[in-house]
C-alpha cells in the first residue's frame, strides 16, 4: 500500500504527480521504480523519526534524479556552480547526489536546503546529517527492493537507532569499496570517522 502525501506547496510547486511526472522524463523504469520504493520507505521513517513526511517524500523522489545524466552535465555544473574543482576527477556514482542537487534546484525549483542536503548526502553521508538526511540515507539502503548480505541487519537497526543503521551502511559500504579495490571518495572516509568509531556498533 503506497502512501500519497498531499504537498503544500512550501517545498516544490509542483503537486506530487507533476514532481512524478517530471521525475520519470528522467529516470528509466528499473530506476523511477526505486524512487518511489525509497520515497515510500521515507515516509514511514519520517513518522517513526518525528521528521516531516512531505520532505521526506520529496527528497526520496528526487534523490536519484541527475542519476542517468550524461557526464558532460555533470562537469558543465560543477563549473558552473563553482562546486569543488576536485569533483571534475569522480564519476557518476559521486556526482548525482553533490552535483545532481543543483540540477534538482535548478530545474525542479526545489530550494529548501534541508531536502537538498539529504540528496547531496545520499550516496557518501556527510560529517553532519540531519535528521532527514540520515532517513534518505538509510531508506536508499534498506527499500524493499535492495538484496544484499547485510541487509535484513540494516533493516532491524534502522528501525531501532538512526544514528547506528547509518554506522552500519557507512562501514559496510566502507569494506564494500575496500574489498573491490574501488577509489574512496575523501568524503565517505570524513563520514566514516564522523559516525563509526564512537557510535557503539558492533558489527
Ligand atoms: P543508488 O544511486 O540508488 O544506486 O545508490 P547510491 O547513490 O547510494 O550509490 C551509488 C554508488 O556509489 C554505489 O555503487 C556505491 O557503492 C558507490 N559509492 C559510494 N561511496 C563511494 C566512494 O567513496 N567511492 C566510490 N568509487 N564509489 C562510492
Ligand atoms: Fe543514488
Ligand atoms: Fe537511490
Amino acid at each position: 500500500m503506497s502512501e500519497i502525501v498531499t504537498y503544500t506547496g512550501r517545498y516544490t510547486a509542483d503537486s506530487r504527480d507533476q514532481l512524478l511526472t517530471k521525475i520519470s522524463k528522467q529516470l528509466k523504469p528499473g530506476r523511477f521504480a526505486h524512487v518511489q520504493r525509497v520515497e515510500q520507505t521515507a515516509i514511514k521513517l519520517a513518522k517513526e523519526y518525528g521528521v516531516e513526511v512531505e520532505k521526506a517524500s520529496i527528497a526520496g523522489l528526487v534523490h536519484d534524479y541527475a542519476k542517468q545524466r550524461p557526464d558532460e552535465d555533470f562537469i558543465a555544473a560543477i563549473h558552473h556552480y563553482q562546486l569543488d574543482p576536485d569533483l571534475v576527477n569522480w564519476n557518476n556514482a559521486i556526482w548525482h547526489g553533490l552535483v545532481g542537487a543543483e540540477l534538482i534546484k535548478a530545474e525542479l525549483g526545489i530550494g529548501d536546503e534541508d531536502i537538498l542536503d539529504a540528496v547531496r548526502y545520499h550516496t557518501t553521508g556527510n560529517r553532519y546529517m540531519t535528521k532527514l538526511a540520515q532517513i534518505i540515507y538509510m531508506a536508499d539502503y534498506i527499500e524493499p527492493a535492495r538484496d544484499f548480505d547485510g541487509v535484513e541487519k540494516a533493516r532491524l537497526l534502522t528501525s531501532q537507532s538512526l544514528e547506528l543503521a547509518v554506522a552500519y551502511q557507512t562501514k559496510h559500504t566502507l569494506l564494500y569499496l575496500l574489498e573491490n579495490n574501488q577509489r574512496i571518495y575523501p568524503k565517505t572516509i570524513d563520514t566514516y570517522n564522523a559516525w563509526v568509531p564512537q557510535s557503539g556498533l558492533k558489527d
